[in-house]
């Protein structure tokens, strides 16, 4: 298969490499959003977020949340961001399932321009609540 999250897993040579073990693996993100962008990836491919094995979800989440903190004290950042894009309409570009850390400081217009919308009374909060509650099985 050609992935290239599987080809930087298996040569092991990332110049950005920061953690791996049998499970996980993490390194830097060639096209950084900020210093220190940081990618964690299962070692198993899974094409995105959809398909992540819940007996993964343990040790993964507690993986990210310990490089996390580890990229946030080494850049001096004042928070991250956490994202992981699931498909193509969410700009993943890599199918292979990651997480992104990305480091934040304060006013550094990463996010600049968000278009968020309003719920009103022709599109209600309520209606999505009850699409995605019959949708939870
Ligand atoms: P996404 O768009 O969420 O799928 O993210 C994929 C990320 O992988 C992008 O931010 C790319 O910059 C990054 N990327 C692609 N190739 C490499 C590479 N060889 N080393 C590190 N990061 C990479
Ligand atoms: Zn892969």
């Amino acid at each position: 298969m050609d992935c290239i999250f599987c080809s930087i897993i298996n040569k092991d040579e990332h110049e950005g490499m920061i953690f791996r073990d049998d499970k996980i693996v993490s390194f830097l993100d060639i096209r950084p959003l900020s210093y220190g962008h940081t990618l964690v990836v299962p070692v198993a491919h899974y094409t995105d977020f959809r398909e992540m094995p819940a007996d993964l979800m343990a040790d993964y989440f507690a993986q990210l949340q310990k490089i996390a903190l580890a990229v946030e004290r080494a850049t001096e950042a004042h928070g991250f961001n956490i994202i992981c894009n699931t498909g193509i309409a969410a700009s993943q570009s890599v199918f292979h399932l990651h997480y992104h850390i990305i480091p934040r400081y304060h006013d550094d217009e990463v996010f600049k321009r968000l278009n968020f919308k309003k719920y009103d009374h022709s599109i209600t909060m309520h209606s999505y609540a009850e699409k995605i509650k019959k949708q939870l099985f």
